[in-house]
């Protein structure tokens, strides 16, 4: 196999001998979006649509929430883009999502929870998506967060789809949902880590808490055999699974997770070009061989 030049990156995520690993987006706005496309990301991997409406006290209608996705859809016709429904809760609290005092909001309604009480809430969302995609042009997938088993990706694919929203997929942020991640993918379109979360609910530690921050380094090994169980399951059911927290960002366990058999990565736009340039110098082996070390908790690098 050829190996690809060292210096520059092509702007197609894969590795050295072409192992392909898409290289995404994540954002939060329109202006989110333009930056994404200027750094050279082949796509949205997290649209965190809560970010619209962290200011708003009331639901935004559909025709509202039709504009404010259309400019981000807009600079990715063709390519792929995930918006994930709202993620309202715990570290982004939306007003008229409220759940009412909750002694331990990160392990409340939050998330996907939220519509199990709010159907509703979620239809019109999925109506304004549907309508953003189709005038946009871009190859739009829907996404649930905080999804904690099979039956709730179920319930979740099979709304998007009633809504015309042909993949829908669910974040694997709760430990539990990783543990089952071969039912998962056996209901939903394809998966994506959310290593932030994952980190917070597998060590049991507050991800805004800076004196447990050394438990939520995304290079844990506990945390990696989680991603390795996801990336395993992924393999065998065909469907693709990407990661959208923090550890995609990081050039060096970006190799990790591809290793894991991740088919795509998703950051924020400063990170594109260093996570695109760092798969692209090194072979597939050289990942999976990365991957058995940092399983084992041996030097980074
Ligand atoms: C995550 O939990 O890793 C994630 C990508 O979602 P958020 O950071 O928006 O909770
Ligand atoms: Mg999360």
């Amino acid at each position: 196999a050829q190996r690809r030049p060292v210096a520059e990156w092509d702007g197609t995520g894969a590795t050295a001998d072409g192992h392909r690993v898409k290289v995404l987006g994540n954002v939060g706005s329109a202006a989110d979006a333009r930056a994404a496309a200027v750094a050279g990301a082949e796509g949205i991997g997290l649209f965190r649509t809560e970010f619209c409406y962290l200011a708003a006290h009331t639901e935004p209608t559909v025709a509202e929430q039709y504009d404010a996705y259309l400019p981000v859809l807009e600079p990715f016709a063709g390519k792929p883009v995930v918006v994930r429904t709202l993620d309202a809760g715990a570290d982004k609290p939306l007003a008229f999502l409220a759940p009412g005092a909750e002694p331990n909001p990160a392990l409340g309604v939050r998330g996907l929870r939220v519509a199990f009480d709010r159907p509703d809430v979620l239809d019109r969302q999925l109506e304004a998506i549907a309508k953003a995609a189709s005038v946009s042009g871009a190859e739009v997938s829907v996404m649930a967060p905080m999804v904690a088993t099979a039956a709730e990706a179920a319930w979740f694919a099979e709304r998007a789809r009633a809504a015309g929203l042909p993949r829908a997929g669910v974040m694997i942020e709760i430990p539990a949902a990783a543990l089952a991640a071969r039912e998962i993918m056996a209901v939903a379109d394809f998966v994506s880590v959310g290593t932030n979360d994952l980190a917070q609910y597998t060590f049991a530690a507050d991800r805004q808490l800076g004196a447990v921050a050394v438990l939520n380094d995304p290079w844990q090994p506990a945390l990696l055999r989680l991603l390795e169980l996801v990336g395993a399951a992924a393999g065998a059911s065909g469907k693709p699974a990407g990661v959208c927290g923090e550890a995609a960002a990081d050039p060096w366990l970006a190799r990790v997770l591809a290793g894991f058999g991740m088919t795509s990565l998703s950051m924020n736009a400063p990170a594109v070009r260093a996570v695109g340039a760092s798969l692209a110098t090194a072979t597939f082996a050289d990942c999976q061989e990365a991957a058995k070390k940092a399983l084992a908790g041996q030097p980074r690098h």
